[in-house]
């Protein structure tokens, strides 16, 4: 039998095969299920009234009571509305129909009292209420108040669509009440007793009629914190399972010894010392990899922080045990930047190294794939190129994945499948992202964190200025040019407005030109639609100091290693976000001297702006700025598109919600701990559960 939760909405009492269509095309309600947690996004004071003088714009819910005193049809045909005039004793608004005017009509009574409720707007100067709820006060056994549903009524999401077919905010309220006193009482919990006692969690039961029918603030309160936890406790035992079953099943390549590359390179080739936290890092690999365990390991580590170098350590492991490694990048510049650095640390040492991107030519290309199936080739860095199919390695041991979010979880996958025994992978991350998301979005790795930048570093400078301080600008440019510095000068470039985008970059280019002129100062520019050829001939100028500024877009966001560059100039800095922002920033401060990084903006900016702004100037931790980032933007816009699938929360909210994400974190990893197949009896609902969600989960055909 199907379970009651489970039925199509359309079985609903009324909803039925059109209204049901609709549902699912326009909020992808598909089963009664679906309908019960599409949550109230929030909830009205339905026990307070407003008078009418006190009704603005400002308000975003009114409950007004009074008396209407005329009723009026105004327009033509099409365009007809049904206008009520409704007074109390502090004065008159309109109340307005478009739709339903004729049903509308028949019910209301001039001379008769309502309560009414609804959204306030200013329409020719005056206030009025647009298909507002109404009922009529007489109906009332308590007339004081709207009962009907209660104090802390829930608002719903809805669109235009729906609306049409009654489906708007209440009407979706009155389906919730349906579904609700339809529900059985025999509704399975889905956590243990355990749990719910530990965590004083209100019951699966309680907590979805609560939410959609809050007896108060406090109950509506325990209601959210059981079906956050729920929902972020089932996806953190979904992760934690999903890595318990690769460390049971599958095997990684035992390195079981630290050999002569690594050691020859660590002694005598290592240009530095290596700092605590990479030395921590490498311990963590060390200890994966020569435990017969295939590694899944995330490094976090601020911009600069001396990632590379840690990778490079990894790939030696591999080559000790006698088998290649990778490093894929996400850009041709970056995978580039990595070849030359690699190549330039192995110099003295005998390892074979190629880059392969999109760009190698076909000659090059067949000479490289032989090399890497006859296993001449030690190390291949490159980008997308290298998880195409028929790049066949001899022996892959090792992947290294920098500036992991822009690859998606499926490209990933796609580079595991390249040898029957699976390699160890390593994942780095551009910047710093917050505990919160880590967690979520790389549940099922291991994680190592350098908390610590290389000594010596001197802090960036960072200051905002305002377009009207450009020539000051301009003029510390020079300054530091003068003292045989170089400086980066970014245009913000966005997919959609490029063409725009463009003009920008190239009007700024020409200013740069005529405010920098030539002989004594030199600009190079590099762009995304440049080819890569004049592109790497741009680069390198600047690297080797033959140019004095570099205009770019964002292309050289990402890893970029100029160290006597020491200025970094953003253009029209309110468009980047934080993350980026300090991304950019992390170009700079790689040398001696004293870095700088100057936000320049124009001079009317929203408070978000400010704040980003503010953040910049005040921190350079990456840490801090990636929390600030994610409450402001969202995690969804943090991580892009490729995998915000998995941050389609229903009730959470992971910039909110970390504590709670923190106990269902921890709740789930003492579970399968105690009860690693969860095989015991008290947690039979919790297996059910997870085995239902997992079925849910991958029917993705429904979401689209
Ligand atoms: P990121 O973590 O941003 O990828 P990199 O690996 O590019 O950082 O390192 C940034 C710079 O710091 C490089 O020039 C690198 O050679 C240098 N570096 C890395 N580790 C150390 C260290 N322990 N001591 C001194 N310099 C280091
Ligand atoms: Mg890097």
């Amino acid at each position: 039998m199907l379970h009651y939760l489970e039925s199509p909405i359309e079985f609903l009492k009324g909803v039925g095969p059109q209204r049901g269509e609709i549902l699912k095309k326009e909020l992808g309600i598909f089963s009664f299920s679906d309908l019960l947690q599409h949550y109230p996004f929030r909830y009205v004071d339905r026990s307070r009234f407003y008078t009418i003088s006190e009704a603005n714009e400002e308000i975003a819910y009114i409950q007004l009571k009074g008396t209407i005193t005329r009723i009026t049809s105004v327009g033509l045909k099409r365009t007809t509305r049904l206008v009520a005039n409704f007074k109390d004793e502090t004065g008159t608004i309109e109340l307005v129909w478009f739709q339903g005017i004729k049903w509308m009509r028949e019910l209301l009574k001039a001379g008769k009292t309502y309560i009414v409720f609804g959204r306030p707007t200013i329409f020719n100067g005056k206030i009025n209420i647009v298909h507002p709820e109404i009922e009529e006060v007489a109906l009332q056994p308590n007339a004081n108040q709207a009962v009907s549903f209660g104090k802390l009524q829930g608002i719903y999401s809805s669109t235009e669509k729906c609306k049409v077919f009654a489906l708007d905010s209440k009407g979706i309220l009155k389906l919730q009440k349906n579904l609700i006193q339809g529900m059985p009482s025999s509704l399975n919990e889905t956590l243990s007793k355990n749990i719910l006692n530990t965590y004083q969690l209100i019951s699966l039961r309680e907590a979805q009629i609560q939410i959609h029918f809050p007896k108060d603030a406090l109950t509506l309160e325990k209601a959210q914190l059981r079906l956050k936890f729920e929902e972020l406790f089932f996806l953190q035992l979904r992760l934690l399972k999903s890595k318990q079953i690769r460390i049971e099943k599958i095997h990684g390549k035992l390195f079981s010894r630290i050999g002569e590359y690594f050691n020859n390179f660590y002694h005598h080739h290592l240009p530095f010392a290596l700092t605590n936290a990479q030395k921590k890092v490498l311990k963590d690999i060390r200890q994966d990899v020569g435990s017969g365990k295939q590694m899944n390991r995330l490094l976090q580590g601020d911009v600069g922080s001396g990632k590379t170098v840690v990778a490079l350590l990894a790939m030696l492991m591999a080559l000790d045990n006698g088998c290649q490694a990778c490093l894929m990048a996400p850009t041709e510049i970056l995978a580039s930047q990595h070849f030359e650095t690699i190549t330039d640390l192995m110099k003295d040492m005998p390892v074979k190294i190629e880059i392969l991107t999109g760009s190698t030519k076909a000659a090059k290309r067949r000479l490289i794939l032989e090399q890497l199936m006859n296993g001449e080739l030690h190390f291949l860095i490159g980008t997308h190129a290298l998880i195409e199919t028929g790049v066949q390695f001899q022996n892959l041991g090792m992947v290294v994945i920098d500036e992991q979010h822009r690859f998606g979880v499926e490209q990933r996958a796609k580079l595991w499948m390249k040898n029957d025994e699976l390699p160890h992978v390593l994942v780095m991350t551009a910047t710093p992202i917050p505990r919160t998301l880590a967690m979520t979005l790389y549940g099922d790795l291991d994680v190592s964190v350098i908390d610590e930048l290389p000594p010596g570093r001197k802090l960036v400078k960072t200051v905002h200025k305002y377009e009207a301080n450009r020539l000051a600008v301009f003029g510390f440019l020079k300054e530091q040019i003068a003292l045989g510095r170089q400086v980066y000068i970014v245009y913000p470039l966005i997919e959609e407005s490029a063409k725009l985008d463009y003009n920008d970059l190239m009007a700024g280019f020409e200013s740069i030109s005529r405010e920098f002129p030539l002989p004594q100062y030199k600009v190079s520019i590099v762009h995304g639609k440049m080819k890569s050829k004049d592109k790497d001939y741009e680069m390198q100028m600047f690297k080797e100091g033959k140019t004095n500024i570099l205009v770019a877009t964002t292309v050289i966001e990402v890893g970029v290693n100029v160290p006597n560059a020491s200025v970094m100039l953003i253009e029209s800095a309110e468009r980047f976000g934080l993350s980026q922002l300090h991304q950019l920033r992390g170009r700079v401060g790689r040398g001696a001297d004293q870095s700088f990084c100057i936000l320049l903006t124009g001079s009317k900016l929203s408070n978000d702006t400010r704040l980003r702004m503010r953040t910049m100037c005040e921190t350079n931790d990456g840490f801090v700025i990636a929390e600030t980032d994610l409450k402001l933007r969202g995690p969804g816009d943090i991580v892009g598109t490729q995998q915000s699938g998995i941050l389609n929360f229903k009730i959470a909210d992971l910039a909110k919600d970390s504590a709670i994400l923190e106990k269902a974190r921890n709740t789930a990893v003492e579970l399968l701990k105690q009860d690693p197949h969860l095989m015991m009896a008290e947690n039979n609902m919790i297996s059910e559960k997870l085995a239902n969600s997992e079925k849910i989960s991958g029917n993705f055909s429904r979401v689209s």
